[in-house]
């Protein structure tokens, strides 16, 4: 067998939080769909989770799988089971998480030597691993997990600092060498932006790695977002490949609810009561993986549903500060009353399987990309309630840009508990989302992006053959490797 048919080995390494890992799995799927042998390296404590998404294309006889390395969780002072960074309290814990990943640096190399990949593709927060990805000679692709509208735009607020030119946190200042007058506060950007902290020098080291990386494998489409696409390959001058929505690679009912962790909520039963409404009449509300609320303000989401009059299914996390089966954010009665309109669930949520039917006709998110994107790929308008991260710059792209959103209107980042909003505005929203024309409108629009993200990935679609490039790429730089070292395919 020649070097370019010999089939390409890609070694997926995400970090441990859902944000990051539920894509990274999508696209070692992808992959191997598209003739790769794909290998997720994962922690113990994740391998469960992956091999349950990952047993249909396995079955199938695609070549994927999972290899696991000990995180020295122990050794950087933190209990055995902080072993998922959203199990984590306070920054220092943080620290000492991303410290233990860094150890995993010789696991990893020996996983290199004795598997022999082609090329590692890892989550952006891991930049120690171009180092090590150019000492075993093979290259190094980064997935920061969000669009192109915002890597560029953090971006371009990194070098220009326009935020440092405002007189006040709540000044809106136009994101520089930015296509489309975005504006921002420095209100809405990370706290490691307002303030230089060590996560500030991480975040540095981060973005200077994308520099020396082979090149950027981004989860969105060019249809999406052409203007930004083109402005992160040219003027920010980054060799990237636009390969989603990854998630489209789950195409069953059964794929669609095994993505993540456990789903709280039978699919059947999910389905069953979705089944039961019209189309585009019920509202979906859930803020991801890692931003949570106080009592308090589930309270006001709590009554703002209620009084909107609309169907809802809402996703409530279990984790809350609150004592163990006491939720007095509940008001009273409200179960017995809103029975047959609204379905909470409590924990996890089978979320592209609910995005995905005809009845949802609005998203309440707090803007995560994954979410995001799957709100585009369903074809559902948003109601953007951004919280931490990126999230501010999802919005803007969102209401700004595709105008399939309307803003709760929050102003400023968190880095856990959202800011606070009264049930009269969650009211609004809702309703604005789902009913009038303006909700038609929006609506209108999404389905019309819908069908542009389904078709990117179709053969001959463009995220498909960017993919096919990549992966040519992949295959030059294997056979110019192989020649360095004499090395006869
Ligand atoms: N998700 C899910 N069920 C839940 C919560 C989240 O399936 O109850 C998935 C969601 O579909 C998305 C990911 O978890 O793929 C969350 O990623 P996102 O970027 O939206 O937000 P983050 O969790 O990173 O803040």
């Amino acid at each position: 067998m020649d070097s370019e048919s010999h089939q390409l080995h890609i070694f997926f390494f995400p970090l441990m939080i859902p944000g990051h890992m539920i894509p990274m799995i999508d696209m070692a799927k992808l992959f191997a769909i598209r003739g790769c042998k794909s290998t997720l390296i994962a922690i113990p404590h994740d391998e469960p989770t992956i091999l349950k998404s990952i047993a249909k294309p396995k079955d199938l006889g695609f070549n994927i799988d999972v290899v696991t390395v000990t995180l020295p969780l122990t050794e950087v002072g933190l209990p055995e089971d902080c072993d998922n960074l959203n199990r984590l309290t306070t920054d220092e814990m943080r620290k000492q998480f991303m410290r233990a990943i860094m150890m995993l640096d010789r696991q990893l190399e020996l996983l290199i030597e004795k598997l022999a990949p082609d090329c590692l593709i890892s989550d952006m927060f891991l930049p120690w691993t171009i180092e090590l990805a150019a000492k075993c000679g093979i290259p190094r692709l980064i997935f920061h997990g969000t669009s192109a509208f915002s890597i560029a735009g953090t971006e371009c607020v990194r070098l220009y600092e326009p935020h440092k030119k405002v007189l006040c946190d709540s000044e809106p200042f136009v994101i520089p060498n930015f296509p489309g007058e975005i504006t921002l506060s420095r209100m809405q950007l990370p706290d490691f932006f307002r303030e230089e902290t060590e996560i500030t020098k991480f975040y540095n080291e981060v973005k200077e790695s994308e520099k020396t990386s082979f090149g950027v494998v981004i989860n969105s489409f060019y249809e999406l977002e052409p203007a930004y696409a083109d402005h992160y390959r040219t003027f920010l001058g980054r060799q990237s490949w636009f390969i989603g929505p990854l998630s489209l690679c789950n195409k069953e009912a059964d794929d669609k609810a095994h993505r993540g962790n456990q789903a709280s909520i039978d699919q059947h039963e999910c389905l069953k009561w979705l089944n039961s409404k019209q189309p585009n009449s019920v509202v979906y509300i859930c803020f991801g993986s890692m931003a949570n609320f106080k009592a308090a303000q589930l309270h006001e989401i709590a009554v703002g549903l209620e009084a909107s009059g609309q169907q809802f299914i809402w996703v409530v996390k279990k984790d809350l500060d609150v004592e163990e089966g006491k939720e007095e954010w509940l008001p009273d009665g409200y179960e017995s009353r809103i029975q047959n309109k609204g379905l909470i669930i409590r924990g996890w949520a089978p979320q592209v399987l609910i995005l995905d039917h005809e009845a949802i006709g609005g998203f309440v998110t707090h803007c995560g990309w994954n979410s995001t994107l799957e709100a585009v790929t369903a074809g559902v308008p948003m109601v953007t309630w951004p919280v931490a991260a990126e999230q501010f710059y999802n919005e803007k792209f969102v209401t700004g840009v595709l105008k399939i959103g309307v803003s709760i209107g929050v102003k400023k980042w968190v880095r856990l508990f959202g800011d606070s909003v009264k049930s009269e505005r969650v009211e609004e929203a809702v309703k604005r989302v789902l009913v009038g024309e303006e909700a038609e409108e929006m609506r209108r629009r999404a389905k019309a992006i819908s069908e542009m993200a389904r078709g990117a990935v179709e053969e001959g679609g463009s995220s498909w053959s960017d993919l096919g490039a990549l992966l040519q790429e992949l295959r030059v730089q294997r056979l110019g490797h192989n020649k360095k070292i004499g090395f006869m395919t």
